[in-house]
């Protein structure tokens, strides 16, 4: 059995928060190690509505201090990563016998005061007789407000941190989980098992449990320790259907049970509905959209929309689980969606994260490394750009058509791909190919051999599922045969193929 560390720091978990963690230590010059027991932003990190946003809702429930944090948080991260974040305009209609239009003038007056806000376009009033906002709604829609907030890929940001405190000399190991820990004088003693049945030692001077979804029973499991708080699973499913409508800003739309959903524009060929509240109990793995989840998704979107969806329509549904801290409210929208953390000192410091929100995730950072007690510049991470992300926030059509004009060869979709994906990076992956057959073997829906390369030989990238649906989001537009050829490549090149672990969304649905 090997040996590693002594680390400074061993985080569990490589979602958003367990990778923001090990970013920022590691950018302070702590020895840092990160195991990850699947693939990074396999757990809840890659289910989200992927907006990085205040969360307008939370206002009703006085979370004030998450909202101004997280609105301030916005346009940081679009500074640091101008490719995967973007800024989006949100249109609310006002709904009769719903929230009062006085209510949301209200929210929304807070909403762009609260937080610091430089570049991001104020609230309006929209017109929706007059604006094309209207046109795709059912009739009767007049008053709505339009307001700013930004979208991100949440996976790649997942990958992005990891990639960059690898940089910092972070140990990142995937497919490595914590299987049991304890204390040994000043040290955790923590054993990892890998995907090919070996087993090691690592030991750590301080722990942290950034399990997410599991981070009760890594806990209780695997560090025999009993917990003072709780984690609260509260499930959330979206559909994706073909394009709704053509216009580029997303609605947030109020149900007549106060529920709300967002419909947003998603990978140019279709719109992201979403999404549910409920409590979940069960295996966060074998998470799934259930078929009321979509039928109520499906209704929520027919009371609004003119054209009309069925299940049919679907071309993917997914699901996940906010792992939340337990408040003891009584609804699952209710429950907070701040982040809390439990230390536990009595030797070897444990630090265990409860919630949060993967628009918080560099605060959390800044304020675990603090509860740890670890010195050094606390305003590193807000400055340093994320891979790929040095270049001015606007400069994604430049960006873009420099790629072109270096490689004529490449179609304004691809090119536009590439550059939203990785950023500077993709003049790497093009390197100096003259023609779409030097890029290698082609799989379909633009996915090329050099880009694949890239994901295995920089982004952990071991199985068909991480490059599809994590890395990238082909598996949306990708025909089946060339899914199959890429996992044979990659069965081949790697020479360890982890199982795929996302449920089949239409068998669980039982659709
Ligand atoms: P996770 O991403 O689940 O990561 C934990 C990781 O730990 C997993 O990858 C798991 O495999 C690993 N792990 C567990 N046990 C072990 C072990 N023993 N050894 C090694 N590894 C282990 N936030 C926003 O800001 N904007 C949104 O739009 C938004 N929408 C959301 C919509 C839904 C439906 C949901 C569910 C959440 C949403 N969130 C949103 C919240 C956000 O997604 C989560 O708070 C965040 O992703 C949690 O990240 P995490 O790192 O704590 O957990």
């Amino acid at each position: 059995m090997g040996e590693r560390g002594p680390y400074d720091l061993l985080i569990v978990g490589g979602g958003i928060n367990g990778v923001g963690i090990a970013r920022d230590a590691a950018g302070r010059g702590l020895r840092v190690a990160l195991v990850e027991m699947n693939d990074l932003a396999s757990g809840t990190s890659s289910w989200s509505t992927k907006l990085i946003h205040g969360g307008l809702r939370y206002l009703e429930f006085y979370e004030f201090g998450l909202v101004r944090e997280s609105l301030s948080e916005r346009e940081t991260l679009w500074r640091l990563a101008p490719h995967i974040v973007h800024p989006l305009r949100f249109v609310l209609p006002y709904q009769k016998g719903l929230r009062p239009a006085w209510m949301l003038r209200a929210g929304l007056f807070l909403y762009d005061h609260l937080g610091g806000r430089e570049l991001l376009p104020p609230t309006r009033t929209l017109n929706l007789g007059r604006d094309e906002a209207g046109a795709p709604l059912t009739p009767g829609h007049r008053l709505a407000f339009e307001y700013s907030d930004c979208a991100v890929d949440d996976a790649r940001l997942v990958v992005l941190n990891a990639m960059d405190a690898r940089a910092r000399g972070a140990d990142i190991r995937t497919r490595a989980a914590l299987v049991a820990g304890r204390r040994e004088g000043d040290l955790w003693v923590c054993e990892i098992g890998d995907a090919r049945g070996g087993r090691e030692t690592a030991r750590a001077k301080m722990l942290v449990n950034a399990a997410g979804p599991w981070v009760a029973q890594v806990l209780g499991q695997r560090l025999g320790i009993d917990a003072r708080a709780g984690v609260r699973l509260v499930q959330g499913s979206h559909i994706v259907v073909k394009k709704l409508y053509d216009h580029a800003r997303c609605y947030f739309f109020q149900n007549a049970d106060r529920r709300i959903f967002f419909a947003i524009p998603y990978q140019r060929d279709f719109t992201l509905i979403g999404t549910t509240d409920r409590d979940y109990e069960g295996d966060p793995a074998r998470v799934a959209a259930s078929g009321e989840e979509i039928d109520y998704l499906i209704g929520a979107a027919n009371a609004y929309f003119r054209r009309k969806i069925s299940r049919d329509d679907l071309v993917w549904a997914f699901s996940g689980v906010r792992p939340l801290y337990d408040d003891g409210a009584s609804e699952a929208r209710a429950a907070t969606r701040d982040y809390v953390f439990e230390l536990d000192a009595q030797g070897a410091p444990l630090l265990s994260v409860f919630g949060g929100k993967i628009t918080t995730y560099r605060r959390l950072a800044l304020d675990a490394l603090k509860k740890l007690g670890v010195g050094g510049d606390a305003g590193w991470s807000a400055r340093a750009p994320l891979p790929g992300g040095d270049f001015p926030v606007d400069g994604l059509p430049a960006l873009t058509a420099r790629l072109r004009a270096d490689h004529p060869f490449l179609g304004a979709a691809q090119a536009e791909r590439l550059a939203r994906s990785y950023g500077t990076r993709a003049a790497a992956i093009l390197g100096a190919a003259k023609s779409g057959a030097d890029l290698g073997e082609e799989f379909g829906a633009g996915l090329t051999q050099a880009e694949v390369d890239h994901l295995v030989d920089r982004e952990w990238a071991l199985n068909a599922e991480d490059v599809l649906w994590r890395r990238t989001k082909l598996g949306l537009v990708m025909p089946a045969q060339g899914a199959a050829r890429l996992d044979a490549y990659l069965k081949a090149k790697t020479g360890l193929a982890p199982p795929a672990t996302i449920p089949d969304w239409r068998a669980a649905a039982e659709l």
